[in-house]
């Protein structure tokens, strides 16, 4: 442990200009053990704000902290090892103005409160909403800071965790760089408290099944505490054109090193191809409701013809979905099968499920329907991976 905390993940890698960022400050950054509000690191990380804004740079904040925060006023619960979903809920709701009290206080600049839950990313309309609002506190000056809504999120409505939840604020926001602050220097090639060899890695060009793994994803043992849902984050958040940083937060010259445009710590790439709007949120927010297994030629005309998924080319469905549903696509080949997509279905799986490998012309005889268009997924409501 010693080792991984003498480490400074210093590089000559220097990182890109840019004007808006959306900076999440993790639990471990604004409570002491999780049980209070401490401004230990958040001073430091309010003077790193402030020195952006006097730079005209924007800057977003998601904070946690709310349930720790509201701790400390419910001696009965500080020591209560399972809370229970209201008791979280009701400790948010009094922590919250605490912790926007205190950021007030350590920002010399108007601070706005802004609560989301799942729900605000998943209705378009919502997540419009919030952009608009959001926007308008940016032209204000003001510093927006966010957090889950807690209070009325539970598990299905939740983004649950602010790693993800800053991601997509990070796009939300249009930002240009997302700073994730822990109190964990980056990423390593193996888990740097049990592998004292580990290698901080400073630069991630992509994000492929292999940084997942080094993130605890399913094939490896080596997890480094609370990587995942940031590797997830940085997937979002690059994949919509925003380079994403995980830094030390509690190394405190990292901050200024930062403001001279030195990274600390690791930088995951923004992609050359960014998949911006409707198609982010259809790829990041939408949950998927089944899958389409297509042949090889269909693969191929989606994959670089930029065709839409028509019933000829589908082998297989699986999953119960309904019309306006994402699904994903598979490509079915001789090593089993690829992800290659995912898209709009303007069919349910009864119906497709009628007319799998069948040509346009046969439909309206199969499915007792008139079906306007014989498109199971349209090229514009269609993603492409890796593309
Ligand atoms: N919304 C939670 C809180 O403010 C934190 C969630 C997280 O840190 O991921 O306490």
């Amino acid at each position: 442990m010693e080792k991984f905390l003498e480490i400074t993940p210093t590089s000559n890698v220097r990182i890109p200009n840019w004007k808006r960022a959306v900076i999440k400050v993790g639990s471990a950054l604004v409570t002491e053990s999780g049980r209070r509000i401490s401004t230990k690191h958040m001073l430091p990380i309010a003077s790193f704000i402030t020195a952006c804004r006097d730079q005209g740079k924007e800057i977003i904040l998601v904070s946690s902290g709310a349930v720790a925060a509201g701790l400390s006023t419910q001696s009965r619960l500080a020591t209560k090892q399972q809370k229970t979903i209201p008791e979280k809920q009701a400790l948010a709701a009094i922590g919250q103005p605490m912790l926007m009290t205190t950021w007030s206080r350590l920002l010399d600049y108007t601070c706005a409160q802004l609560l989301l839950t799942y729900d605000d990313i998943l209705n378009r309309k919502r997540f419009i909403n919030a952009q608009n609002t959001l926007m308008e506190l940016l032209m204000m000056k003001t510093i927006p800071i966010i957090n889950e809504n807690d209070t009325v999120a539970t598990d299905e409505l939740k983004v649950g965790d602010n790693d993800n939840l800053a991601a997509f604020v990070a796009v939300l926001a249009n930002a240009d760089l997302l700073i994730i602050c822990s109190d964990i220097d980056g990423l390593y090639d193996a888990d740097p408290r049990t592998h004292p060899d580990a290698k901080h890695i400073s630069v991630v060009e992509a994000i492929d099944e292999k940084i997942h793994a080094l993130a605890g994803g399913a094939q490896s043992k080596i997890s480094t505490g609370g990587m995942r849902t940031k590797i997830q984050a940085a997937e979002k958040a690059t994949s919509g054109g925003i380079d994403t940083i995980i830094m030390n937060g509690t190394k405190h010259v990292f901050f200024q090193m930062l403001l001279d445009g030195i990274l600390c710590g690791t930088i995951f790439k923004r992609q050359q191809r960014p998949t911006v709007g409707r198609k982010h949120w259809m790829l990041h927010a939408l949950p998927s409701a089944g899958s389409i297994y297509v042949d090889k030629g269909a693969a191929k005309a989606i994959s670089t013809s930029g065709a839409s998924l028509l019933p000829s080319g589908i082998v297989e469905i699986s999953g119960d979905f309904q019309e306006g549903d994402a699904v994903f696509v598979y490509e079915r080949n001789e090593d089993g099968a690829q992800r290659i997509a995912k898209g709009i279905t303007r069919f349910r799986s009864t119906d497709l499920a009628k007319i799998i490998g069948k040509k346009s012309h046969e439909i309206p005889q199969v499915l007792d329907k008139n079906h306007q268009s014989d498109v199971v997924i349209h090229r514009e409501y269609m993603v492409i991976l890796n593309g």
